[in-house]
Formats: structure tokens, C-alpha cells, sequence
């Protein structure tokens, strides 16, 4: 299904989203476009993709999953699980990257061990994505599986053409989204829509080959002085991990507060000395050289092998974009590629 949404009634949209489910969308704020729980009244900004992702529409930062409530004190808790309550959310304005990113590390948590808490949340969600027509020079989406009108984990592919934006259903629950008053009818709009789609394509710079990636950086994976040296310039604050929409390392601890607690699931960054730390004292990463090569290696190489080929990042660029060290994993995995050959 096709519908035209006008420019002027994009905001008129989200207002009204946000008033029957939850709506996580780009706004400006402080100079950033950043991903927010919209309300009426915030600035949504659809021109700059914004420096963190949509992940929390799925797996937050950090959400509870027990509650163990003592009625009286020295007595047995009553301990509950804390799903998500089942509510719509809407992200609206995601890019194709940021919507694939749920899909690339959704197996770990439907898998072998299935995660009520992400499932509840990835049921729930429907993905709006914007198709991306000015690629920035951190983009690499379409060396990766992905593309800037790639629909892979998105339900509606919004188009930007004149005066607004053809609106494409990409599952039937995007279809059913698109019946809201406020999208019209797409009149002949389809055909500047396609040429749209053509033009973002044709504007990604030239894709990189990283079909060999798995196997090089294994064969790396001893070499210290290789991975001291990728890893000089980083400084370990963890950004990379925090803005990236396809990782998925969490950390669990238990909140005591008296006669309730909670155990809480927060994301967790495998570029800290503590994400490894044993309660011994020893740390099998003590070093950055060794917690760069297991970031990288496990997303372009442990990751593929064990599914199926899928590289395990989005190609948002958002890591190398926001390094404050100027670290950019593409260069990484291009020396492991070519320094074992
Ligand atoms: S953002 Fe850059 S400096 Fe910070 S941990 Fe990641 S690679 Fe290192
Ligand atoms: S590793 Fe970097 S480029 Fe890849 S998905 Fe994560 S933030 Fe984006």
C-alpha cells in the first residue's frame, strides 16, 4: 500500500501517536538530534540521522525485570516478573539501519534462550523508517547487507519527495498504520518516489568487500602487536557501544531498597575494563588492544559464523562518527584483510 504523508502534517502525526501509544522519534535537543519518548511540543528532526539509536524502542538502557516485594519484614519475598506492559510503540523517522538493527541481534534473544522482555517489546513496535537520500561519509549500511531503502525490520518506508512523503507499506501491520486520516491519497506521486529510491542508492559511496573478514580477523586473533596498534588511539569511554544499534551486552544487578527490590537489566560495554573483571581480580581483557579485538572480531567474525553469515553491525557509521579518538572500524577490518594476506 501507497499513501502520501504532507510535510506540514508530520508533526500533526506525532501528536496524535502520542496520544494512544508510545512514540520514540528524532527531536532536536541541544544542538543533537537525539532518539526521545515523544510529546507534543518537542522539535522532531528528520534532516540529520540522529547520534543514538532507535534500539530502546526494543531493548532499553534499562528496564526492570523482577520485583521482589517483602510484606513483612524476615519474611519470604513475592517475587514478579515486570513485562513490559503490552503497548504500542511507534518509532517514527528511524533510518533503514537503525531499523535493521533489532533484526541483526533479535536471534540472540529469540533463540536458544527466548527474552520475554524483547520479544513483548519487538511485538509491540512498529518501525517508520525514513529512506536516507544524503548517505554521510560514516555510512557504510550497503557493505553490510543493508542499503538506504533497505526494508529489512521496518513496517512503512517513508520517501521524502516534494511537498512530503510517499509513505510504502512494508508489513500488513504498516498497511493497517497507513489507514490514519492523516496520509492521502498517493496520487501519481509512485513514480518520483521510485526515482527518490534510485538516487539514495546510487549516492552510497562504493560498497567495501568485507566477505573475508571472518576468516582474516581469526587468523589475526594472536597477533598483539596488530591489535595494540588499532587500538593506540582508543581511550575506552565506550561511546562506540553506546550509540551502536546492534549491540546487545547488558549487565544484571539487584536494587535493594528495603522491603522491595528490583533486578534490573542495564546495557553494559564490552570496551570497559570492568565488563570482563572476574570477582578473583583477574580480567582475561585487561588490556584495549584485547577488548578492541573481541568488539571487532565479534561483530565481523564470531557473529557471522555463528549466524549464518550476518555480520553482526548496521553500517550506521555511528561508532566512527562519534569517537572522540578518530577510531573507524571499517579501517580495522580493511588492515585485518589485508595484513593476512
Ligand atoms: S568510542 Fe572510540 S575511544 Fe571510545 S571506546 Fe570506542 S573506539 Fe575507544
Ligand atoms: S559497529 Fe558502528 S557502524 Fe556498526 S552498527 Fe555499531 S555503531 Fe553502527
Amino acid at each position: 500500500m501507497e499513501r502520501f504523508l504532507p510535510a506540514a502534517q508530520l508533526t500533526a502525526l506525532a501528536d496524535d501517536l502520542a496520544g494512544s501509544c508510545h512514540v520514540l522519534a528524532p527531536v532536536a535537543h541541544a544542538g543533537s538530534v537525539v532518539f526521545r519518548w515523544y510529546r507534543p511540543g518537542m522539535r522532531l528532526e528528520f534532516s540529520r540521522m540522529a547520534s543514538t539509536s532507535p534500539k530502546a524502542a526494543t531493548f532499553p538502557q534499562t528496564e526492570p525485570l523482577l520485583v521482589a516485594q517483602r510484606h513483612e519484614e524476615h519474611k519470604q519475598p513475592v517475587i514478579e516478573a515486570t513485562l513490559p506492559p503490552q503497548a504500542r510503540t511507534v518509532v517514527l523517522g528511524c533510518r533503514p539501519c537503525g531499523a535493521r538493527g533489532k533484526e541483526i541481534f533479535g536471534p540472540v534473544f529469540l533463540g536458544v534462550a527466548h527474552d520475554p522482555y524483547f520479544a513483548r517489546r519487538r511485538e509491540d513496535a512498529l518501525f517508520i523508517s525514513l529512506v536516507c537520500t544524503r548517505p554521510e561519509t560514516t555510512c557504510f549500511c550497503s557493505s553490510v547487507g543493508g542499503g538506504p531503502a533497505d526494508p529489512t525490520g521496518s513496517d512503512v518506508l517513508l520517501i521524502p519527495v516534494q511537498g512530503g512523503f510517499v509513505a510504502r507499506s512494508v508489513t500488513e501491520a504498516g498497511a493497517a498504520f497507513l489507514q490514519h486520516a492523516l496520509f492521502e491519497d498517493v496520487g501519481a506521486r509512485g513514480a518520483e518516489a521510485d526515482a527518490v529510491v534510485t538516487q539514495a542508492q546510487a549516492a552510497m559511496p562504493p560498497s567495501h568487500d568485507f566477505s573475508s573478514a571472518p576468516a582474516k580477523l581469526l587468523a589475526r586473533f594472536d597477533d598483539k602487536e596488530f591489535w595494540e596498534q588499532q587500538s593506540a588511539k582508543c581511550i575506552s569511554c565506550g561511546a562506540c557501544t553506546y550509540m551502536c544499534p546492534t549491540c546487545y551486552c547488558f549487565n544484571i544487578t539487584d536494587d535493594d531498597l528495603g522491603l522491595i527490590s528490583r533486578r534490573i537489566r542495564t546495557w553494559d560495554n564490552c570496551m570497559s575494563y570492568t565488563f570482563t573483571l572476574e570477582a578473583s581480580g583477574h580480567n582475561p581483557r585487561p588490556t584495549k588492544a584485547h577488548r578492541l579485538k573481541n568488539r571487532v572480531s565479534h561483530k565481523f567474525s564470531y557473529y557471522p559464523s555463528i549466524h549464518n553469515g550476518v555480520i553482526a553491525c548496521c553500517g550506521c557509521g555511528r561508532c566512527i562518527k562519534h569517537c572522540p579518538a578518530g577510531v573507524d572500524i571499517r579501517a580495522i577490518v580493511h588492515a585485518a584483510q589485508e595484513y593476512a594476506q
